[in-house]
């Protein structure tokens, strides 16, 4: 095994090269029959997998260029989150939105559909302006929303199916501090006043341990420019990992363990630049899967799934996390046919989940669900043209730079071969 994804759910044998220029980057894609990129790894499908080589673009050289307006900047593809939006505060600038953690490569993040959560915010995929790839001849093309507009809107969310991005243009705000605040509140509050709390706030987001009766909500709003945030205690994590380590052990306790954590204080408040406060940490592992749900059944679906878990009594260890998102107009976006309220399950790593995630999926799908393509699904071929009217429309595009099937790996195959 040469690599593995962040869960260690995905392994592959091929060999991961790191080129450092774009011409070592061409030499290696002409040279190679299968090719496939990767970024950090953190997709939980096997999207990176490949039968000739994995492509890192981590040490790549190149360099940020913000347009005159101020409004783009060109930025080196394999730049990880961490370090684009260190980079753009100190250009006093930002990304709109930003997800749970930021190690997650640029390309990889905008290839798959990240998001955070925010009424009026798209998943990052929608920043982008115009993207460089180096396609399956070795050779650099330019897209954006007039030069090539097919392969422009087919690699807004790609799949790193139409070939290897080197450089991406990105729409961006100017810089701006957030204020954090965590608290636990009755799960039967925050599903009555839910709604209000996403036209108020900037974000809003809650976790539901599906065994107990009050959730962990966050919201982030805009404040007055303040010092970073000082770093945060790891109290609870230690707790939430010796928690998990005795469920793991003995699952029926599962809710009572569950119970008492949410009696623990979880009450927090940061304060800093948006680039410091959007992440998190997340030291502890998990296999995850997400549905992008039509906002309106957003909640009723997780009702559905949270009575199922607990009338079964089943182990589903790590809480269920809800977030929105705007709508798109992306051909691959599952949120391309409106807004949606975003459903993630998490399964402790060291704990079985593919049962789980199966039963949930038949409820997700029940009720007009779409997944996100980097985290579990058993989506089929024909569940992608059900699902996605432009789907077709995205396979010629694919055909048309690759027909050679150079950037498939299996899982593609099955889904856009
Ligand atoms: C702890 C954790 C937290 C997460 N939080 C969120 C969250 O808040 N919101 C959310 O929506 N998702 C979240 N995710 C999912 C994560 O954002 C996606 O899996 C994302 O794709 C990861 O980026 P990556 O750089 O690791 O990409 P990888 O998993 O390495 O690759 C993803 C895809 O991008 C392609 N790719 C990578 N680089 C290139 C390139 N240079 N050119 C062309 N294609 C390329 C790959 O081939 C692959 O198809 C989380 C995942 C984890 C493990």
């Amino acid at each position: 095994m040469s690599w593995a994804n962040w869960s260690g759910s995905v392994t592959a044998s091929a060999p991961v090269l790191r080129p450092k220029t774009e011409a070592e980057l061409s030499v290696a894609v002409r040279g190679a029959h299968n090719v496939r990129a990767v970024g950090a790894g953190h997709s939980f499908m096997p999207l990176c997998q490949s039968d000739g080589v994995i492509l890192c673009l981590e040490d790549m050289a190149g360099t940020m260029t913000v347009s005159p307006d101020r409004k783009t900047a060109r930025i080196p593809a394999g730049w990880s989150i961490k370090r684009l939006t260190g980079a753009l505060w100190d250009e006093g600038l930002a990304l709109a939105n930003q997800g749970d953690v930021n190690p997650q490569s640029l390309a990889g993040a905008m290839g798959t559909g990240t998001h955070g959560t925010g009424r009026d915010l798209g998943n990052l995929s929608t920043f982008a302006r115009g993207f460089r790839l180096i396609g399956a001849d070795g050779a650099a093309v330019w897209c954006d929303a007039t030069t090539s507009p097919d392969l422009f809107q087919a690699q807004r969310l790609s799949l790193g199916l139409f070939g290897i991005a080197t450089e991406i243009e990105v729409e961006l705000v100017p810089a701006f501090h957030l204020a954090e605040r965590i608290e636990k509140r009755p799960w039967g509050e925050i599903r009555e006043r839910f709604d209000e709390l996403v036209e108020q706030e900037r974000h809003v987001e809650f976790w539901l341990f599906p065994h107990a009766d009050s959730v962990i909500l966050k919201t982030l709003r805009h404040c007055d420019p303040c010092d970073p945030p000082a770093s945060t205690s790891d109290i609870e994590e230690a707790t939430f990992r010796h928690l998990l380590n005795l469920g793991a052990w003995v699952p029926p306790l599962i809710p009572t363990l569950q119970r008492m954590m949410m009696k623990t204080n979880m009450d927090g408040r940061r304060r800093g630049p948006a680039h410091a406060i959007f992440p998190s940490d997340r030291t502890i592992r998990f296999e995850e899967m997400e549905y992008e749900m039509p906002r309106k059944v957003g909640l009723e679906t997780l009702d559905t799934v949270v009575a199922w878990i607990r009338r079964k009594r089943l182990p589903v260890a790590f809480p269920f996390e809800f977030r929105v998102v705007a709508a798109d107009d992306i051909w691959m976006s599952p949120m391309n046919n409106g807004p949606v309220a975003a459903i993630s399950m998490h399964q402790y790593a060291k704990m079985p989940w593919r049962g789980l995630f199966a039963d949930a999926e038949a409820i997700f799908r029940e009720h007009g669900g779409r997944p996100h393509w980097a985290k579990r699904h058993t989506l089929t071929r024909g569940d992608v043209d059900l699902l996605y009217p432009m789907a077709e429309r995205y396979r010629d595009v694919r055909r048309s730079v690759d027909p050679a099937g150079k950037f498939l790996n299996r899982h593609m195959t099955e889904l856009f071969s």
